[in-house]
């Protein structure tokens, strides 16, 4: 039933025309990896690797998100990886926020679906964004501030918990980055 209520999802993404992102897409990233996942993974937005092969974080980004998931003893296959945004915004921009406004009834239905019990937001903008659905807008602040603290979404999906983690992609060139993330990874532990 999951799995039928995912690919009808996709069905629906890859002739999306919610936005304008549609006209540059080669392929839509929906989302990938355990349909059952306790622990559920919101990036930004695909970047050119992932809009020519649909899968999401599969370049860099998706070297060390591998690398912190290692240090965890996850592997993809536990977890499901989805991003803001299905497509990619071009020249790797910063997503709009109608963008991310058109596009979020598909991940709030992929959320549904999968029902985690932890949704790790990677980056300031799946951080403020997803924030804000929860709830829990008086609780944002710098994701230097916040980052690998839990809360708990007080409007939808009232409880389910949520992390605030750096964008994998501020390690690729910063070693020191890696260790922050790699710490904050620790609290994932108690969500297996
Ligand atoms: N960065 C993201 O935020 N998402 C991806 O899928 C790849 C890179």
């Amino acid at each position: 039933m999951r799995d039928k209520k995912l690919e009808k999802i996709k069905d629906e993404v890859l002739v999306c025309q919610k936005c304008t992102l549609y006209k540059d897409r080669i392929y839509p990233v929906i989302g990938e990896g355990n349909h059952r996942a306790k622990i559920m993974f919101v990036g930004e937005a695909p970047g050119l690797n992932e809009s020519k092969t649909g899968r999401p974080f599969c370049g860099a980004s998706g070297k060390i998100l591998n690398e912190l998931l290692d240090s965890v003893n996850l592997k993809r296959e536990d977890v499901y990886i989805s991003n803001l945004l299905k497509d990619r915004p071009p020249k790797n921009r910063d997503p709009k926020i109608e963008e991310i406004n058109a596009c979020f009834g598909y991940l709030e239905r992929q959320i549904k679906i999968i029902n985690p019990k932890v949704i790790c937001t990677l980056g300031r903008y799946s951080m403020q964004f997803l924030m804000q659905q929860f709830g829990l807008e008086k609780e944002i602040q710098p994701i230097g501030r916040i980052h690998g603290q839990v809360f708990q979404s007080k409007q939808l999906f009232k409880g389910l918990e949520i992390v605030s983690l750096y964008h994998p992609a501020v390690a690729v060139y910063n070693a020191n980055m890696k260790s922050v993330l790699i710490k904050d990874f620790q609290v994932l532990k108690n969500f297996k």
